[in-house]
């Protein structure tokens, strides 16, 4: 078929990753959408089993890393855009193997820069585009005012957010010195339906289905942005298609909330959903040992974003909560096949007295 466009999705498998593969599939018949992504614990084929048979959609299980196989498959698709999500992206695993983060997010992301340089060097760089997915957590911790924009020098405080705030680096000199047609987003924390139960939300809906006690870290007073995982794709869509080549744009919901906050409008929305006595659930809530170099506080500025290309998010965080908590019950099957096995003993370790 001839294709207006063929785009690279890396990490199309995960949580984030997913609902744009599944976006970009049903929005754009006429792209060619190839989901390259190497299954690791967090990478799931069960979270795209509705775009698998579209004529348009393509899975390929490769390493990001796997100089080799990257090549291949520039090769074999002649890719004109790559919209790269591939990653480690969980904090606590950070700290306790903070070389996986840099093996998959800094090598990886080069090695990706690298492919598409050498590929768009014989084809040309016009309408061809690189965008690199990223965080706000480069932009380290804010006291209790004040936004994250465009312009906050980087800070980064995680081995996690340490490997993005680099990748991110690598990108921005991609651009500067070879070229490279490149565009980036450092968004605020995602939820909703195909989260990885080891994020808090769907760890606290979980455990509240299952009666197990919901473990909140320190007071519970750190306050992050919270953003519906659909409208961090339409953003996706919005900056891949109109953003300025070497720009950034941040990404966020002008949402912000205390994590114990939200902990009690779930157990509240969790109660009514189980014909369970209201504050039932919060009895479940437990305070363990804090994250060591917890971030207190992150809020993003989408102003740019706002402005200058139009998106702005499209449901309010009551909705959208209790929308992913509705997923969630209709879906324990795909709770139970992911938290089985390897997450089961990640879990005990986590969290153990
Ligand atoms: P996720 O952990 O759910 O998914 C990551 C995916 O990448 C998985 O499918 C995994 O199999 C794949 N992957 C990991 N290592 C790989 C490798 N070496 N080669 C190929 N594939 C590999 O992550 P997510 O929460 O969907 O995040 C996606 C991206 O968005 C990440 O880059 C993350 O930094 C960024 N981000 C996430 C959030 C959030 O709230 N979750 C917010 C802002 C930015």
């Amino acid at each position: 078929a001839n294709y207006s466009k063929k785009i690279m999705i890396t990490g199309g498998a995960g949580f984030i990753g997913s609902h744009v593969v599944r976006l970009f599939v049903n929005k754009y018949p006429d792209y060619l959408i190839v989901n390259v992504d190497a299954l690791t614990y967090a990478g799931n084929l069960e979270n795209l089993r509705d775009v698998e048979s579209k004529n348009n959609y393509v899975f390929e299980k490769a390493d990001i890393l796997d100089e080799p196989a990257i090549a291949a498959l520039f090769e074999k698709y002649d890719f004109d855009g790559v919209i790269h999500l591939a990653a480690e992206s969980h904090v606590d695993r950070s700290i306790k193997d903070p070389l996986a983060f840099v093996r998959t997010n800094v090598l990886g992301t080069v090695n990706l820069l690298n492919a598409s340089k050498a590929h768009w060097k014989k084809t040309g760089m016009e309408n061809k585009r690189f965008y690199h997915v990223s965080t706000d957590e480069v932009y380290g911790s804010l006291g209790e005012t004040g936004f994250f924009t465009e312009t906050t020098p980087y800070d980064p405080r995680s081995p996690y957010s340490a490997s993005k705030a680099s990748s991110d680096h690598f990108v921005s000199a991609y651009h500067h010195t070879y070229g490279l047609p490149t565009v980036m987003s450092n968004c605020s924390n995602n939820y909703g339906s195909h989260h990885f139960p080891e994020k808090l939300i769907p760890l606290m809906i979980n455990n509240i289905v299952n009666n197990k006690p919901l473990p909140v870290y320190g007071k519970g007073d750190n306050v992050r942005d919270w953003l519906y995982v659909n409208d961090h794709a339409t953003a996706i869509d919005t900056i891949f298609h109109n953003g300025k080549n070497g720009d950034s744009y941040n990404v966020g919901g002008f949402n912000e909330w205390k994590n114990i906050d939200i902990v009690h409008l779930l157990c509240s929305i969790m109660d009514k959903k189980l014909n369970r006595p209201a504050g039932e659930s919060a009895k479940l809530i437990t305070f363990v040992t804090d994250r060591p170099g917890h971030d207190h506080r992150y809020a993003i500025d989408a102003t740019k974003l706002n402005s200058e290309l139009g998106w702005k998010p499209s449901l309010q965080f009551e909705e959208g909560l209790e929308k992913t908590v509705d997923w969630y019950l209709a879906n324990q099957e795909w709770v139970k096949n992911i938290t089985s096995g390897e997450y089961q003993h990640y879990y005990e370790e986590q969290y153990k007295k």
